[in-house]
């Protein structure tokens, strides 16, 4: 009789809490660990909304984890009886022969993406609601959309805990390494947990619990998130009327309608300054909303005086090539590190989280590109 592998994941966000589900399904037996809990406030994975598109430049390798998380996240929502995916499309405007932009499309092509190219003519002619003012082109994926993103980390949770899974919200701290492993983890009640192997997917805070292999390899920004209120009873600005939408025309702000009848969201994709996830200041600063505001007053001249009806200040955990980090520890082979999302992380959730079972469970490496080699560390 062969004893399932005991594994326990740390951070229950989008990355860790897919995973352990994953690992649970493929018959491990999962200990998930969380000191505030899915989708809390403070994580990377937190607030109402993210947005889910396959648009990704030359990066084939996105490409492919958007198409199967999207079948993934549908596959799911099914299963809990659940909307987590709301299928609004994805406009994302370009201002010149952006070289990013222009590798997109012929791999979406051959990933089969249900896409178009929009001309700035026809943008004008289905968009009336939006000043296109300094867009050239844009590309409008149907199947894209957003997705809820805390409560998606509660589903996750709880479709984990209903298959049998076991969660702990404390905080760990990984034990000592030596000779090759890793001392199993304390936990802050006191307590200690041992395992055959630990998936470490701590977001913005893996730098600070593994400094020497992570440290600044992984920095989290300030970014600020705004949901402006749309005029009674008009849907131009609502998910009914408007598509999910990445401005790359200039000011790099992107936003999504409707947000479950919290308003239009608007964010600048832009680097903030270095932020402290833990005890980070949370109040939006005027000069976030002056920005935001003028942004929206340009591009949606029908929001011109909106309220401003919510804010929230949350952090991207940066690696330093905005590729995410998938390895394992290189003095501790049964110790993975998952992290990095940098900004665009959400929606590959139930891939990547598929992806670090095979890895954990097969014995695999993992593919170079999210590897910590690509990152200067090289393993022991
Ligand atoms: C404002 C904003 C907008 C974004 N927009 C998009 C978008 O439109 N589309 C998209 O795909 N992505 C987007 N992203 C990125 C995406 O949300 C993140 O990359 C992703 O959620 C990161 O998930 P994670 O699991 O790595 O981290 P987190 O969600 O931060 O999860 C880490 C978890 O670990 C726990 N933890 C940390 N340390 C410990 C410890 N020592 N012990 C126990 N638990 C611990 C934390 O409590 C936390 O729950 C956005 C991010 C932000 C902030």
């Amino acid at each position: 009789m062969t004893t399932k592998p005991r594994i326990v994941v740390i951070g229950a966000g989008a990355f860790g809490g897919w995973t352990a589900l994953h690992l649970l399904r493929r018959g491990a037996r999962v200990i998930l660990v969380d000191a505030w809990g899915p989708g809390n406030a403070r994580a990377s994975s937190g607030g109402e909304t993210r947005i889910i598109r396959a648009s990704y430049g030359p990066d084939r390798i996105y490409v492919q984890l958007v198409a199967r998380a999207l079948q993934l996240w549908r596959e799911n929502e099914q299963h809990w009886q659940r909307k987590l995916y709301h299928r609004i499309g994805c406009l994302r405007m370009v201002g010149s022969d952006d070289p990013y932009e222009n590798a997109t499309v012929p791999i979406l092509r051959e990933a089969g993406v249900a896409f178009e190219t929009l001309p700035h003519a026809e943008l004008v002619r289905r968009f009336p609601q939006i000043n296109f003012e300094g867009v050239m082109w844009a590309v409008l994926e149907s199947d894209a959309g957003y997705l809820k993103a805390r409560r998606a980390c509660e589903a996750v949770l709880e479709g984990f805990q209903a298959e049998g899974g076991e969660f702990r919200a404390l905080r760990a701290d990984p034990g000592r390494i030596a000779s090759g492993r890793m001392a199993g983890i304390r936990l802050s009640d006191g307590t200690a947990l041992e395992a055959d192997q630990y998936v470490f997917a701590c977001g913005p805070w893996l730098g600070e619990l593994f400094p020497d292999v992570i440290g600044d390899r992984i920095k989290p920004t300030r970014q600020e998130v705004f949901l402006f209120g749309t005029p009674a009873g008009d849907a131009r600005f609502t998910d009914d009327g408007l598509p999910a939408f990445i401005d790359r025309s200039g000011p790099q702000f992107y936003g999504i309608p409707g947000n479950q009848w919290r308003g239009l969201k608007l964010a600048d994709d832009d680097r903030g300054p270095v932020f402290d996830p833990t005890a980070g200041d949370r109040m939006p600063t005027n000069e976030g909303i002056e920005a935001a505001r003028r942004y929206l007053e340009f591009r949606f001249p029908g929001m011109k005086g909106a309220p401003l009806v919510e804010a929230r200040v949350c952090q991207y955990e940066n690696s330093r090539d905005g590729h995410f980090i998938v390895d394992r520890h290189p003095d501790a082979p049964a110790v993975w590190l998952v992290g990095g999302g940098s900004g665009h992380g959400f929606k590959h959730g139930p891939a990547v989280g598929e992806m670090v079972a095979g890895l954990v469970l097969d014995d695999k490496s993992p593919d170079p590109f999210f590897s910590l080699a690509r990152h200067g560390i090289k393993l022991g």
